[in-house]
Parts: structure tokens; sequence; C-alpha cells
């Protein structure tokens, strides 16, 4: 479903990634982990080309991502082309980034009716049917600021699902919301996971990654360190950095 090769991205003189390569099968639950300014959220805003890669090539669902490739040389692709792109990728940020003056279900509506043209009517139903898949059926109604945190992030997750994304990308889902509250943001994407979503997690929550991940990607200073099955690499990590990291968290 994801394919990176030798992704490389600077800002400026800082180089962020520095040849990444990352397989992500169909299905598979993939969570990130490592320390702050390790690269993490620009992998992601680069498999989402919310960033432009500066070397290498990504693929998401076997499509090269923001480029075009004729003739052996490659162009960018046009507006048009890469919204549609990005719209088969759901992105959920540490901040839920919801419209505040708009319900939990407006929210949810918001792109299938801008973006697809999907009637209000058909919208809503779907909007209600997908905060009830979150746990929030009876909120539908309600405003961001009537929500808890962690009700909050499961509408962000049941609008970015409203785009019926076939891959879902998590920065750190959870780590602005009070610790009682993390747990209702896990079920929802273990649920997700356990129907076969496709999930690429930056995340913390080490119990997670272990129960949940198919695969443990450990990134520093812009590389992946390692990676492997995540309970192998928690309970015996190879490299030194991975070692240390995990000391520190665990
Ligand atoms: P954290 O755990 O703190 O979220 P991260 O692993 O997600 O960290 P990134 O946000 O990907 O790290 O940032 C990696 C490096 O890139 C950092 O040094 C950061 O300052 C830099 N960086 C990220 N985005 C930009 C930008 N738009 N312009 C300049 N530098 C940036
Ligand atoms: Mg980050």
């Amino acid at each position: 479903m994801v394919r990176a090769e030798t992704v490389g991205k600077s800002f400026g003189d800082v180089e962020v990634l520095r040849g990444v390569d990352l397989v992500v099968e169909p299905g598979q639950v993939c969570c990130v982990i490592g320390p702050s300014g390790s690269g993490k959220s620009t992998l992601l805003r680069c498999i989402n080309h919310l960033e432009t890669i500066d070397t290498g090539r990504l693929w998401v669902d076997g499509e090269l991502m923001g480029l075009r490739e004729e003739n052996g040389r490659l162009y960018r692709l046009r507006d048009s082309a890469l919204g549609r792109q990005r719209r088969e990728v759901g992105m959920v940020f540490q901040r839920f980034n919801l419209f505040p003056h708009r319900t939990a279900a407006e929210n949810v509506m918001e792109a299938p009716v801008v973006v697809r043209r999907e009637s209000r009517a058909a919208a809503r139903e779907r909007a209600v049917e997908l905060l009830t898949r979150v746990g929030l059926g009876d909120r539908a109604d309600a405003y961001p600021a009537q929500l808890s945190g962690g009700q909050q992030q499961r509408v962000a997750i049941a609008r970015a699902l409203a785009m019926r994304p076939k891959l879902m990308l998590f920065d750190e889902p959870t780590s602005a919301l009070d610790p009682e509250l993390v747990g209702e943001v896990l079920d929802v994407m273990r649920e997700l996971a356990r129907e076969g979503m496709t999930m690429i997690v930056v995340t913390h929550e080490i119990g997670f990654a272990r129960e949940v991940g198919d695969a443990l990607v450990f990134m520093d200073d812009g590389r992946i360190v390692e990676s492997g099955d995540p309970r192998a690499v928690l309970s015996d990590p190879q490299e030194e950095r991975t070692r240390a990291f995990l000391s520190k968290v665990l």
C-alpha cells in the first residue's frame, strides 16, 4: 500500500529525512516511534504529499505520489491530480482541528459535500453512521467545544474516514489528550485496524504498538534505524540507539 524508496527531505540546510525506505502492506498497521525531531511527522507529511520530497520516490497504492513519470522523466502533478491522490489518504493529527462553529456531523460531512459533491442528506446519513462507528452516534449535533478531547479526536477520525481513504496516517493522535481519554481513541484505532484499514501511526503508546502493530519502525535523525515485528523490536532491539531510546520510554 505504501512504498518509500530512499526518500530525502531537507528544510533549508537541515536534512530531515535521509534516505528512508519503508514498505507497508495492505491491511498492515505500521507504528513509528523515535525521539523528537527525528522526522516522524515529516515522513507522514511526505507520504500525504503535504511536503514535496527532494529525493527518492513514494508510492501509495501503486501510484507515484505527486509526480508523474513519462519517458523516464518526472513531472510534478497538477493540483487537481494531486488533490485526488491526497483524498485517498486520511490524516489525523495531534490537534483535532475541527471547525469550531460546525457540529460533529457537519465536520464529518464537510469534505464529502464540498469535495465530492455528495448531497447534504446522503452525507449527513453517512456522517451519523461514521460517528456511530466511533461511539458518538448520539453526539452528532454537538459542537466541538461541547465534546471532550477524546470525543473530538474520534470526530476527527470519523471525518478522515468520510472520504473513504485507502490509507490512514495518524500523527501522535493521543499525545494531546488527558490520560484517561487516551484509551477511547486507541480503541477506535484498534477497531479500524481489525477491520483491515492500512495505517501508519506515529505514537508514544508502546502498548498499542506492541498489541496492534504489524510492524514497528524506530526513527532517529532522519533515518529508519531499526524496524520489524513490534514484539521483537521492543523486547530485543538490535541497535544501540533503539535500546537507548526504549530505555527512556518503556
Ligand atoms: P516530534 O516528536 O517532536 O513531533 P518529529 O519526529 O515529528 O518530532 P519532525 O516534525 O518531522 O520531527 O521534524 C524534524 C525536523 O525537521 C525538526 O528539526 C524540525 O525542526 C524540522 N522541520 C519540520 N518541519 C519544518 C518546516 N516546515 N520548516 C523547517 N524545518 C522543519
Ligand atoms: Mg511530530
